[in-house]
């Protein structure tokens, strides 16, 4: 996946992610990704969120709904990702997911559970400075 969130200076964000697919799909599976509130979803105002891993079980839970949600009632992006993502592993221990979340404060956070590494990159406008962020996966 490439999970994308961008916030203009007046606060209007906008999220979206591609799909690599997953492997052995059958023919017409539609997965996360393009599914508002499961592959991505954005706030104004607030925040978004873009999520990758295993969409037919993560898209039960609308984890970038969720983590956007807790980010509108003051969660910071880490928090909000980690409690989007680690309720799915409570559910399906074997899963792999991760999430990148950002506020409109320019506040940024990922969280993982099942793969080895995962990592993202936050790009500062008005420096261009761009720092790439490691995520411990649990
Ligand atoms: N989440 C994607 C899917 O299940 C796979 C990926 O690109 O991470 O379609």
């Amino acid at each position: 996946t490439i999970g994308m969130i961008v916030i203009d200076d007046n606060g209007n964000v906008a999220a979206g992610t591609t799909t690599n697919g997953a492997c052995c799909k059958i023919p017409g599976r539609v997965g996360d990704s393009p599914i508002v509130g499961a592959g991505a979803y954005a706030r104004n105002g607030v925040g978004g969120a873009a999520a990758t891993g295993d969409g037919d079980i993560m898209m039960r839970f609308l984890p970038s709904f969720h983590a956007v949600q807790l980010m509108s009632q003051g969660r910071d992006p880490t928090s909000a990702a980690q409690n989007a993502i680690y309720l799915i592993s409570s559910f399906f221990p074997d899963v792999s997911a991760a999430m990148v979340t950002v506020n409109v404060e320019g506040d940024h956070g990922g969280a993982c559970v099942g793969f080895e590494e995962f990592e993202y990159n936050f790009v500062d406008n008005s420096s261009g400075v761009i720092t790439t962020v490691p995520v411990n996966c649990t």
